[in-house]
């Protein structure tokens, strides 16, 4: 059985780990029969080996572009491992120059917990995640955005539109209307818990708007695939 989960004809999604610690988020998977492209990298370069071979048990065509859905660690760890492009929002590119300058490993890690304890759940699981540090590097976008993107292969659109708000400046969705689908990442999620407030919730309005587009199948970050009615729900939880 594969690791993939079919969501369209030509959608699939590698999907995240259940257990919260592993901070294994979904990865998008667009086949457009040419080529294929994927929304977010995995956590670490051993979730993007896994990855790829279960693209290569679906016959997938090879990789040719990687769409960073944000900056964050646990959608961008795996990227070093694609030989592919990598597109993202200029924001995320420049948190990433940030990122990629530090001493990675796992003495910094250790550092960076005593010098910031509220983000030690998140530093711990990005210290399980990353088997080996001395091979490991940040892979930097090459293709920036600034607002919107459109990418066509094999008679499917993928838009590309930075969206922002309140959990990463940078956050992008990535829609392809012929599937009827987007994915929405982490974009409508509060800010990442060590910013975040006790009465922080989910951005309702960016619920609303993204889910008067009236698509089938919403696909957030670290939970399930969503219907429609499913998905507009969350705005008044
Ligand atoms: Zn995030």
């Amino acid at each position: 059985m594969s690791a993939l989960v079919r969501l369209t004809d030509q959608v699939w999604l590698y999907p995240r780990d259940p257990n919260p610690e592993r901070m294994q988020p979904n990865v998008g998977v667009i086949v457009t029969g040419q080529e294929t492209i994927l929304v977010d990298a995995g956590n670490s370069p051993r979730v993007a080996r896994r990855l790829l071979l279960a693209l290569d048990e679906i016959h997938a065509p090879p990789v040719r572009a990687v769409i960073y859905t944000h900056h964050h660690w646990d959608h961008v760890f795996g990227g070093l491992v694609y030989d592919a492009p990598i597109i993202a929002h200029e924001i995320c590119r420049k948190n990433l120059v940030e990122l990629a300058a530090k001493p990675w490993g796992q003495s910094y890690i250790q550092e960076e917990i005593t010098r910031a304890p509220a983000r030690e759940v998140g530093l711990r699981a990005m210290a399980r995640a990353v088997e080996d540090w001395r091979s490991f590097s940040i892979a930097l976008p090459e293709i920036t955005l600034s607002k919107t993107l459109r990418l066509y292969s094999g008679g499917l659109t993928i838009e590309i539109e930075h969206v922002g708000g309140q959990h990463a400046a940078d956050s992008l969705v990535v829609r392809v209307p012929e599937a009827r689908l987007m994915f929405v990442a982490d974009a409508c999620y509060p800010p990442p818990p060590h910013q975040r407030r006790p009465d922080d919730t989910l951005d309702r309005q960016m619920i609303e708007r993204l889910a008067d587009e009236g698509l089938d199948i919403y696909v957030d970050g670290h939970g399930d695939p969503r219907a429609l009615a499913e998905f507009r729900r969350l705005a008044v939880e």
